[in-house]
């Protein structure tokens, strides 16, 4: 059952009545103002929407082909996306963490477009990472699916190529949004993880976002 008539649309802000019917099964609203705010998440969303996948957020399985990758590549190192944990062994949590960003990885390889943000694409993965790292237990958090949702949108953006239109809501919707959310629900419902969780994706955006900010002030004020 889903409780409420109208949110926010998860890339704009707008608030509106439409919403991912698919994930309405699973039990969640996400809202879109128009098809193309839906499609816009879609390369990620797609892997977390509807039933068994949205509600609790859930990482697909692999399929054969990624399977037999993520087999072949065992020992690969995913180098820098590891940078918060240092030699894990096989009873630390840091092996299970490494496994999940190495299939993220799998999932959503940084394109080979330059230039970065795509650098920062596992930001997603990170938090969920951290979440793991941090010995969350995930039956419990009754914050992390929407998080991780409202995450996907920020994804999409990472991956999507450089527009005018989804750089303003980045900045003035989808990251302003993930730090209310954690400001408002997820630190006030469990606030040593909530603050973590905070100041990790702070500190892994705000680089970026500087340099955004100053691309489209630049831009705005040549026109
Ligand atoms: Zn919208
Ligand atoms: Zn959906």
């Amino acid at each position: 059952m889903t409780s409420e008539s109208t949110g926010k649309c998860l890339v704009c802000g707008t608030e509106t009545k439409n919403r991912c019917s698919a994930c309405v099964k699973a039990g969640i609203d996400l809202f879109f103002c128009s098809p193309e705010h839906q499609k816009f998440v879609w390369p990620v969303h797609r892997y977390f929407c509807g039933p068994g996948k949205a509600n609790p957020w859930t990482w697909p399985a692999l399929t054969p082909d990624e399977a037999r990758e993520a087999l072949e590549k065992l020992d690969v190192k995913p180098g820098l996306y590891l940078a918060p944990i240092s030699e894990p062994t096989i009873n630390d949590s840091g092996l299970a963490c490494l496994v999940r960003i190495y299939l993220y990885l799998l999932r959503f390889p940084p394109p080979n477009v330059p230039p970065p943000p795509s650098a920062e694409i596992p930001v997603l993965y990170h938090l969920s990472g951290d979440a793991y790292t941090f010995k969350l237990d995930i039956r419990t958090e009754g914050w992390r699916t929407p998080l991780l949702h409202r995450l996907s949108a920020l994804a999409s953006w990472q991956r999507s190529p450089t527009s005018r239109e989804y750089d303003d809501a980045v900045c003035e919707h989808i990251r302003p949004d993930i730090i209310r959310y954690l400001d408002e629900v997820v630190i006030p419902a469990d606030p040593e993880a909530g603050r973590k969780v905070r100041q990790a994706f702070v500190s892994l955006t705000s680089q970026c976002f500087e340099a955004l900010e100053r691309r489209r002030r630049s831009s705005s004020s040549s026109q």
